[in-house]
């Protein structure tokens, strides 16, 4: 009798495993997923990047149902309830990471030029690949390349509210700015040719505000050094997690998503 119990419960347990493994939407909601390089990747994809406003409860659902990668998705259809149901805690901490990430960004950091003749800055998705200065690293950022122009040409705008956290020179980062958001995002711009201001530590910024010009900064242990690199921006986003202090998530899409709402401006 007992032996037949055991047979019994040894089978449902293995159907049980092979059931939660082969249900992706149990499946990629496992451990710490916030800190895996699939969640940190950010892929929003053009459909989620169109939306007027981010629905964070569809974004989470959406993210755990396509294995985190949301590229070629078209169909925004979600159900977050079956998820949170399933893991409660891991459900609401994912999406508290995307709020922290996503939920303070209001600007484009580079405002469109209204001046027609100058050509508009550029970027492509380079998290992650390597890089060499300083010792063998992983590009932590998104690079927003500046055309054509001078240093010190492109202002560079506060994606979003928040409070100063860093400012001033570093080796790598030239002269930088961190930016803490509300929702506790750490939203870092590198490289810069000037700043607007002398910023400091605790300073209040607002979302659009003009916090210095975009540059090539960096690269140089003597503080000032320029031109070892082509003019861009460093956009990098950091998030604070149970296990890292900052840890970097690819900004690529969320300047995407950022695209159209960008504050216009006439420089030339
Ligand atoms: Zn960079």
């Amino acid at each position: 009798m007992i032996l037949i119990f055991l047979i019994l419960l040894a089978l449902f347990q293995a159907t049980m495993v092979d059931y939660l493994y082969n249900n992706p939407t149990y499946y990629q909601l496992d451990g710490a997923v916030w800190e895996t390089e699939a969640f940190r990747a950010l892929r929003l994809g053009e459909s989620v990047c169109r939306l007027e406003k981010l629905d964070f409860d569809q974004l989470t659902a959406l993210m755990v149902e396509h294995g985190y990668d949301l590229t070629g998705v078209d169909s925004l259809q979600a159900d977050s309830a079956p998820i949170r149901a399933a893991k409660p805690e891991a459900y609401e901490k994912l999406k508290q990471a995307y709020e922290t990430i996503l939920g303070d960004l209001v600007y484009f950091p580079i405002p469109l030029n209204e001046a027609a003749e100058v050509p508009d800055v550029t970027y492509s998705d380079s998290w992650g690949d390597g890089r060499t200065y300083g010792g063998d690293r992983r590009h932590e950022g998104c690079d927003i390349m500046g055309e054509e122009k001078p240093r010190g040409f492109y202002p560079v705008v506060s994606m979003s509210e928040g409070v100063v956290e860093k400012v001033g020179w570093l080796e790598q980062g030239g002269w930088r700015i961190g930016v803490r958001s509300p929702s506790g995002a750490y939203l870092y711009y590198a490289h810069l040719y000037r700043y607007e201001r002398e910023w400091k530590e605790g300073d209040p910024v607002r979302a659009g505000e003009l916090l210095g010009f975009m540059g090539d900064s960096g690269y140089g242990k003597e503080e000032g050094t320029v031109g070892n690199f082509p003019v861009h921006l460093h956009v990098g986003i950091y998030l604070e997690t149970d296990n890292y202090e900052e840890l970097s998530v690819n900004p690529y899409w969320a300047l995407k998503y950022l695209e159209k709402r960008r504050l216009r401006a006439n420089f030339r």
